[in-house]
């Protein structure tokens, strides 16, 4: 893969960025700008060796249309205010504002695109229709850096198609994505732990078949543990249960045996009356859930079973968290969790935080970030990239 320095001198030189600031908003108010600060170095790269950089993202899921709910606006704000310099943002995504923004752009000066969601093109299916978006994208800029490491599983147009046609390098944040993700794929350091949660299910049922050959322990919790439990023949009550994945969580329990791959699920669950932060709530076996309860989170002798088992581990990967944090009496597993991934961190382990959701619980929890080796921006591809999925995003840049 091109680096940025494989670029050559790049004064004066427009240089179109791919970043990810799919940041979560309150309004128009950024609740947390892990994403913004992430993009920074390759921008504070670029700029410094005076390229003028044209930067294109998305945020949220506008419907291929300009939707004034999504707009980059406050993106610009806040990037200009971490970077210390105006970021010029255009009205549209490839028209006139866009192109006069871009040509007024001095030496090391910063534009932005609006949302490219706002273009219908960037998601399409139509191989034609991505790449005359990529063209128009391309008619603005004279290199192409792609830094958007949580999109760069998509075939979209910003992220895979507008590569083929400029000179395209790697930026920072995917380099150091991808090494921090290779050091647990390619010959991780032993006992490698994976510990799984979070509410998208079958979405993350895919990587465990990848994992089976790989990990050592295999730690299930949030909500994905209630299909493993139902697999097993109990009852989970109310709890989050994907019916249909029974089967394939079976085959998942067997081929872990055959393997030798330990699979810790919880032996304890903390089942409350109703999904709600205030709810009533009680601690049961994990093999006795009322039918009329909901499992919110691991109960605490599964906190220390699955601390235990992360505290001595020299990998360890964490996507998704144990029970629904976002209300403080249902926070305690993924807590555990977190302290036991820093725990491990300062033993010297190798610690991967993936996820959106699981990245928040890091820092609305209060932990440092500093305490884990790598906290990923992006959930979905980092789990792909687990998976051992090509990573279009990725591949194009290798080609
Ligand atoms: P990530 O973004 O880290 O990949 P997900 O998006 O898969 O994680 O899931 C995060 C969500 O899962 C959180 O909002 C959390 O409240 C929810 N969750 C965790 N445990 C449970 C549970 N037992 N029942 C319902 N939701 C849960
Ligand atoms: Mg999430």
């Amino acid at each position: 893969m091109k680096t940025i320095d494989d670029l050559g001198d790049l004064r004066g030189k427009r240089v179109l960025v791919r970043s990810d600031f799919n940041v979560p908003l309150d309004g128009t108010t950024i609740t947390d700008d892990g994403r913004i600060r992430a993009a920074l170095p390759t921008l504070k790269k670029l700029t410094g060796a005076g390229a003028r950089v044209v930067v294109t993202a998305h945020l949220g899921r506008p419907k291929g249309e300009p939707d004034a709910k999504y707009s980059l606006a406050p993106v610009a704000g806040r990037l200009g205010e971490l970077l210390g310099v105006p970021v010029h943002l255009a009205k549209d995504v490839v028209g006139d504002s866009a192109r006069e923004t871009v040509a007024s752009l001095a030496d090391g000066e910063v534009a932005l695109l609006e949302n490219i969601r706002f273009d219908a093109r960037e998601t399409s299916k139509v191989d034609d229709e991505r790449a005359s978006l990529a063209t128009d994208l391309a008619s603005l800029a004279d290199a192409f850096v792609s830094d958007g490491f949580g999109v760069v599983h998509r075939k979209q147009a910003s992220v895979y198609d507008v590569a083929r046609v400029l000179p395209a390098a790697v930026g920072e944040l995917v380099l150091k994505e991808v090494d921090s993700l290779k050091r647990a794929t390619e010959e991780p350091a032993r006992p490698y732990a994976v510990v799984l949660g979070g509410s998208k299910v079958s979405d993350k049922l895919g990587v465990i078949a990848n994992l089976l050959t790989k990990a050592d322990r295999l730690l299930i919790g949030g909500g994905m543990v209630f299909t493993f439990l139902a697999a097993q023949g109990h009852q989970v009550g109310k709890s989050l249960l994907e019916a249909d994945q029974i089967d394939t969580v079976k085959g998942y329990l067997d081929d872990a045996e055959k393997n030798g791959v330990e699979i810790v699920l919880p032996t304890d669950i903390v089942a409350a009356d109703s999904f709600a932060a205030d709810s009533p709530h009680e601690v049961v076996a994990a093999d006795a859930i009322p039918a009329d309860k909901i499992g919110l989170d691991i109960g605490p002798a599964s906190a220390e079973l699955f601390a235990s088992k992360i505290v001595d581990a020299r990998t360890v990967v964490w996507n998704g968290p144990m029970g629904v944090f976002e209300f403080d009496a249902f926070a305690g597993g993924t807590r555990a969790v977190a302290q036991a991934l820093v725990d491990a961190t300062a033993q010297g382990a190798f610690s991967i935080v993936g996820g959106g959701d699981s990245a928040a619980a890091v820092r609305t929890l209060g932990f440092d970030e500093a305490g884990f080796s790598h906290i990923s921006t992006g959930g979905g591809a980092s789990l792909e990239f687990l998976e051992g999925k090509d990573l279009p995003g990725i591949s194009v840049l290798e080609s």
